[in-house]
């Protein structure tokens, strides 16, 4: 499979769009004249890190997602890691995380990150552009989470009685069972489980479903608008929606994780 790190260097775009954690084959369904690539990393800071190394003075960054900023931001869940400083990689970073929050909806709203892109492009006529969109990755659109704890449903009886003594039951659900556990100590909540408990992992798969279809939309109207330029559209990694019990996109190391689409306008 080829690597995208060399299509992203070597392939002559004016815009790419990065979908972060977007699946290849997700993606394909939508865009069947996708093809699969083979991302660097496995999270957005390691693709990041291992894509662009070096300083790049034709490109301006539009980020949606916040380890790419043009200040070091301190990521406030692992705490001792500090986000791609992407001035120091990119002739300029548009902070369009900051721009885009969207408070009703509580997510980063692709409306908004393409209207900073607009924007560049009229800034920045003679560089390349990319585009870092954050769906379909978590929060989901369709899903609102509780607000406190006695909204979530009562998980603990019921997997003491059912689900603990059903050895598939406890492989299908993997991640899931671990972050029960996990909301009962700890008094919060986690989007993947609480799906699960709602609806079963067919939940979490049509809730990713929906998130790609909603950033989709906008991405459509923006290719349309812009036919005259070159677009890509990619992603920074893929996301586990059940495969051995995992879900979201952390180790271990898989294929489900490094393959991404690569699609191209032209
Ligand atoms: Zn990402």
């Amino acid at each position: 499979m080829t690597r995208q790190k060399d299509l992203i260097h070597k392939t002559d775009w004016d815009i790419m769009i990065v979908l972060d954690a977007c699946r290849y084959d997700y993606f394909k369904a939508i865009k069947p004249h996708a093809v699969p690539a083979t991302s660097e990393g496995i999270w957005t800071m390691e693709w990041l890190t291992k894509t662009f190394p070096d300083y790049y003075n034709d490109i301006v960054y539009v980020s949606g997602n916040a380890y790419c900023s043009n200040v070091p931001t301190m990521d406030v869940t692992l705490k001792s890691v500090v986000s791609f400083h992407g001035t120091k990689h990119f002739f300029h970073v548009v902070n369009a995380w900051d721009y885009a929050w969207d408070d009703k909806l509580k997510l980063i709203n692709p409306k908004g990150v393409l209207e900073c892109a607009e924007i560049a492009i009229q800034l920045h006529k003679k560089k390349k552009l990319i585009i870092h969109l954050m769906q379909p990755h978590l929060p989901f659109v369709t899903c609102t989470m509780p607000q406190t704890k006695k909204d979530i449903p009562p998980f603990r009886d019921k997997l003491t009685d059912q689900q603990t003594k059903d050895k598939k039951k406890l492989c299908e659900m993997g991640d899931i069972w671990w972050w029960i556990n996990y909301l009962d100590k700890n008094n919060i909540t986690d989007t993947f489980a609480y799906l699960y408990l709602k609806g079963g992992p067919k939940a979490i798969t049509k809730a990713y479903m929906d998130n790609l279809n909603y950033v989709m939309k906008y991405v459509d109207m923006f290719t349309k608008k812009y036919s005259n330029k070159k677009i890509v559209i990619t992603a920074d990694h893929g996301n586990y929606l059940g495969e051995d019990g995992h879900y979201g996109h952390h180790p271990p190391r898989s294929k489900i994780l490094t393959t991404v689409p690569w699609w191209t306008s032209w």
